[in-house]
Parts: structure tokens; sequence; C-alpha cells
């Protein structure tokens, strides 16, 4: 436990902030240093939510005082247990969004969610480059490369950052583009999260007058099917259409609804930009492959991106494995055999999405999550529950054994499992030259982000 009176400069910080510093003893101090993943124990010094600049230029002086570092975790779905001790930031007060139609990019400030985002481009027939998650804050999926429905369209949503506002541990604060420092920008499109405090992003905003999505739910048994249906439609499938498959056991708890306990679901989930008859193909191909018990695609809006996944917006404690891999029909085969085992009962959901198109390309701006080979992002996650994790732990070793010569050693920066640092995302060559912007930009290490550069 960290002891409140080792450090005199939060103190004075805690004058300054109020009940916007939350500190050991304090009776909200385990709701405020909780990520969103509630599997992950942190223990940061103190919880700051500063409401401007300088508050922020304050707290860094304060931090540097006390020797400590700063970490900046608007929400924690991506927690890696690696932030005690560290000065917490939370950046909701940094909430504005603002859109400017008619250059098709968008201001985001550092603490709006993707819902928001999307809701700010309610009826301008533009998109940004959102997830299946509402509740997963822009900046930090735009900085960790943030894989979006419209990643083969456009590649990671890192590749739409056109700038960002930065404070520097030097006190300077400032928007900043390629032309302006062109190695940090490649650093921070995908490995974003350590050189300073975003306080907000200039993205691009892409056209998209027709949107087409929503989920397809299939009978428990066809996960296999449906699956190998998947991969093959997603040999040919436009790139402009997404495709996501997925098979959860739903557990027999209280916290899931009653009539879906002890069931499992397998599902398509899909956006299209456009409504093409190659789209529709694709899907009907898959359709054909199983059971349909529940068939929601259609025209949709730009909020309903979030909604589709039908993902939990409430905390939770979570055990995850992911990792990029080339499936065919056999591979994919072996992962459901595997996740129906005995030993595979441990993990809850088994997913993965069809990767391609632009990902496959070189993105349209330089950035350290660059160009992706294999054709898909398996994942696996399980319930956070402390006896959960050695079962779980085993499953996901044999899902990757499983994936055979299928499966890559490396996974998507927003998939990263905790504790695990940017080389399990990117080539050791590219972490090692953004530790080296690192060095430059922050040199002496006052920031901390989830991950290191190693
Ligand atoms: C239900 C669910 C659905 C998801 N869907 C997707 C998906 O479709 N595609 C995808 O790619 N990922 C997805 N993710 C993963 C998610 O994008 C990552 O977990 C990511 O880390 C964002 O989570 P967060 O908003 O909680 O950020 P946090 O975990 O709070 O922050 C992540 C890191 O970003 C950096 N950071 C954030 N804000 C700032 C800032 N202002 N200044 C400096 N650094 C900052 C920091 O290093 C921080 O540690 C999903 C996660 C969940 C739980």
């Amino acid at each position: 436990m960290t002891d409140a009176a080792a450090h005199p400069a939060l103190d004075a910080l805690a004058e300054r902030l109020g009940n916007r510093l939350v500190r050991p003893g304090d009776p909200r101090w385990d709701a405020a240093r909780s990520p969103w993943n509630l599997a992950i124990d942190q223990r940061p010094a103190a919880v700051a939510t500063p409401g401007d600049v300088d508050d922020l230029r304050a707290l860094v002086a304060a931090a540097r005082a006390d020797g400590i570092q700063v970490a900046v975790q608007p929400s924690g779905h991506g927690a890696s247990g690696t932030l005690d001790g560290t000065l917490l930031v939370r950046t909701a007060a940094f909430d504005l969004v603002d859109v400017d139609v008619d250059g098709r990019t968008a201001r985001i400030g550092a603490g709006a969610r993707m819902g928001l985002v999307l809701d700010s481009l309610a009826g301008t027939g533009l998109v940004a480059m959102s997830g299946s998650s509402g509740v997963v804050n822009a900046t930090a999926f735009t900085l960790g490369g943030g894989h979006s429905w419209f990643a083969r369209s456009f590649g990671f949503g890192s590749s739409s950052l056109r700038a960002v506002e930065l404070l520097t541990a030097d006190g300077r604060h400032r928007w900043l583009r390629d032309a302006d420092d062109p190695e940090l920008l490649w650093a921070i499109r995908g490995a974003g999260g350590a050189f300073g405090v975003v306080t907000a992003i200039e993205v691009d905003l892409h056209p998209a007058p027709v949107l087409t999505g929503g989920r397809i739910v299939f009978a428990g048994t066809d996960a296999a099917a449906v699956f190998r249906a998947t991969v093959a439609a997603g040999r040919t499938a436009p790139d402009t259409l997404a495709l996501h498959a997925g098979a959860v056991r739903i557990p027999d708890v209280p916290q899931a609804p009653a009539e879906l306990r002890g069931t499992t679901i397998v599902s398509v989930e899909t956006v299209e930009l456009g409504a093409s008859a190659a789209g529709r193909a694709a899907l009907d191909a898959i359709r054909s492959a199983g059971t349909v018990v529940l068939d929601a695609v259609g025209p949709i809006d730009a909020l309903a991106l979030t909604a589709i996944a039908e993902e939990p917006t409430d905390p939770s404690p979570g055990f995850g494995w992911s990792a990029l891999a080339d499936l065919d029909e056999d591979s994919v085969t072996r992962l459901v055999e595997t996740w129906e085992s005995s030993e595979g009962q441990a993990i809850m959901g088994l997913a993965f999405r069809v990767l391609g198109g632009a990902l496959a390309a070189p993105p349209a701006r330089p950035g350290i999550a660059g160009a992706v080979r294999e054709t898909h992002i398996v994942s696996g996650h399980a319930m956070g529950l402390p006896d959960r994790a050695e079962p779980a732990e085993r499953a996901f070793g044999a899902l990757d054994a499983a994936l055979g010569v299928a499966a890559s050693d490396r996974t998507l920066g927003t998939f990263l499992a905790p504790g695990v640092g940017y080389s399990g995302a990117y080539a050791e060559s590219d972490v090692a030259r953004a530790a080296r912007v690192k060095a430059t930009v922050d040199p002496e290490g006052r920031f901390r982000g989830n991950r290191d550069f190693t």
C-alpha cells in the first residue's frame, strides 16, 4: 500500500484539486483506483481527475517533485497491472467533440468515449474509426492502433489520426502533426500512451452515406460450421465488409439474463460501408452454414455501431488471450474443438475477426501500427475470477496449440494481454525505435503507459 505521507507534493496538489484527487484512505479509493477490467488490482499513489491543462501541469510538477510517474488511464479496459505507485490520471473532464463536416475531421477531447463521438456524428453521413464498444475511450483506442469496423477499408484507427494535442514533460502544450515531429507521430500511432498527456486528438472522418450492419445469431451447436463459413466468406468479401464471428457460453450466474444462463450463443457481427450485392452474398453464404435464430442485419446509423456486438458496458473482471493468425477451415475447426473440450470449458468466449484489405497495406499515415500480414485476429476470454486464472491460462495455451502453424506470436496493440509489452504486437526493431522517441520526448521517464517498450 502506498504511504500518502511519503508524497508531500501530492499534499499540495490535493489543495488545488480538492475532491478531484483521491488517495489511499479516502472512502472513494477503491472505486477511483479500479480499472474497467476488475481482474486487475492496480495500486497507484493517487488518482486525479484534472479539470484543465493548468491542473495537468500542476499534476506533472507534483509528480516530478515527489519522484513518481504519471499514467493516463481514461477507463482501463486495457489495464495491465503495471501502474502501481503512479499518479493515475482520468481524463473525463476533457470531453469536447468538435466536428468539421465539410473538412471531414473531428477534434476529440481525451475524455470522450467512442459512443459520444458517434453521437456527435448523427445526421452528418460521416463515421469515425470506431470499434465494437461505445464505452472505450476514443483517444486510447486511437493511440493503441484501434481495430475498427472500417479497418479493412481504412486501416487501423491510428492511420486516421491527423494530430495530437500533447502536454509533454517540459510543460509545453501544443498540437503536433507529422510536419512538426514525424518520429513522434509515427510512435504515437499505435504505441501512444507514454509520451505525455494527450488532451485531444484530431482524426479523419470517413463518408458513410449508407451503412448496413447487425448481428446474425445461430444455434449454439453451429460454432464450427459458422466459423468455417465465415473464414471462407472472408477470402472474397469486399474490403468494405467487416466480419466478426464468436461463440459465447453464458455462465449460470445472477448477472446473466435468466433466459440465457447456461446456453451458448454463436453469432456473426457485421458492418458494411454501403450495401453491396457482394456483401449480401458473403452474408448469405454464412447464413446457410447454420440454423439462424435471429437475423438483425439491416440499415443502421453510426451510433448503432456500438450496439451490434452487445458487449458489456459496465466494468467486469476478465482474462483474455489473442493472436494474429492465418485461419483456414482446418485450424478454425481445431479451435472450436478445443473450446468445446473439457479443458476449453474454462474459456467463456471464442471469437475472431477477418483482417486483410487496407490492414495488409502500408498505413495511410506512417505509424508503428503498420501493415499486418495475417488474415485474422483470434481471441478468447474468460471470467476474471481468481480461481479461474490457472484453468483459463491452460485453456488459452490449448487454443494457441490448436492454431498450430496458423498462429503468429503477435497480436494487435489494443488486444495485448496484461503485462505484455509492445513487442507482443510490433517488430522488435520498431519497439526499439519507439523507445528512442520516448527517451527524446520524455527523458526523465515521467510518463508511463499500460504497455512498456519491451
Ligand atoms: C468490451 C470491449 C470492446 C473492445 N473492442 C475493441 C475493438 O473493437 N477494437 C479494438 O482495437 N480494441 C477494442 N477493445 C480494446 C480497447 O480498445 C483497449 O482496451 C484500449 O486500451 C482502450 O481502452 P480504454 O478506453 O479503457 O483505455 P485505457 O485502458 O484506460 O487506456 C489505454 C492506454 O492508452 C493510453 N492513453 C489513453 N488516453 C491517453 C491520453 N489522453 N494521453 C496519453 N495516453 C493515453 C495510456 O497508455 C493508457 O494506458 C475493446 C475492449 C473492451 C473491454
